[in-house]
């Protein structure tokens, strides 16, 4: 006999969130997403990744003169298109997480007229880190450069060896974007621009939760958690447990 999924569990399947996981450098976005990617089953999109592997995006447009390399919003808009709209990169699944985007409330505007063109919703799931915190995070992390094909994945070091990677024993490396100029750069970028982000996404019925990622990050993955599924729910009773 086969389970009947009855017609309510139909309609709760049909639409696909766009998570944007956002926050100040060094607050743990990467390592969040990660994890819920594994606990949820939701694909990551990140920007920088996709323009890697697909250059003709890009094609006719200045190349970038951002001292971060940021691109501009052209490009933006075409790589949202082709990924959402054209690819439709995890639309099945109830949440995409959109690692460390938008930057800048122009960007949270292109996702959301992107998203209306294919009835896929929009959250903003924020990561509050005070300077301390992401200092220390800053001076900790490292990646390995061998193994990963993401440059900015959070490496896990081998159990008996903290400078070496777990999966493949090369030594670890500190992220390029880490040192000190480019992470003040950064941290100044996102601070600036985070307000009118908030903002932009409250003109928009943007839904938008917070999560304290000063905690220890089991705490913080458990927050996320908690938070990803009230964003991805709206019918979930928001004092409940995940
Ligand atoms: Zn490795």
């Amino acid at each position: 006999m086969q389970a009947f999924p009855g017609p309510r569990q139909s309609a709760l399947v049909t639409r696909t969130t766009l998570v944007a996981v956002v926050g100040p450098p060094g607050a743990g976005k990467s390592t969040v997403a990660a994890g819920l990617a594994g606990d949820a089953g939701a694909p990551v999109f990140r920007l920088r990744e996709t323009i890697r592997a697909r250059p003709e995006l890009l094609a006719g447009l200045p190349p970038s003169t951002d001292p971060l390399g940021w691109v501009g919003l052209e490009a933006v808009r075409r790589v949202l298109h082709v990924t959402l709209v054209e690819d439709r990169f995890g639309f099945g699944s109830p949440a995409v997480l959109l690692d460390n985007f938008p930057g800048t409330a122009d960007q949270l505007e292109l996702l959301a007229n992107t998203a209306e063109a294919t009835a896929a919703q929009v959250a903003l799931l924020e990561l509050c880190a005070d300077a301390r915190t992401v200092a220390a995070r800053v001076a900790q992390r490292r990646v390995c450069h061998a193994c990963r094909s993401d440059s900015h994945a959070p490496a896990v070091p081998a159990a008996n060896d903290p400078d070496r990677c777990g999966s493949c024993r090369t030594p670890l490396a500190r992220r390029d974007t880490d040192v000190p100029h480019l992470h003040a750069l950064r941290s100044a970028r996102y601070a600036a621009n985070q307000p009118e982000i908030a903002e932009r996404a409250a003109e928009r019925g943007i839904p938008h939760l917070s999560v304290n990622a000063d905690a220890a990050t089991s705490e913080v993955r458990r927050a996320a958690h908690h938070a990803l599924h009230r964003l991805t729910d709206p019918a979930e009773h928001p004092g409940s447990r995940p």
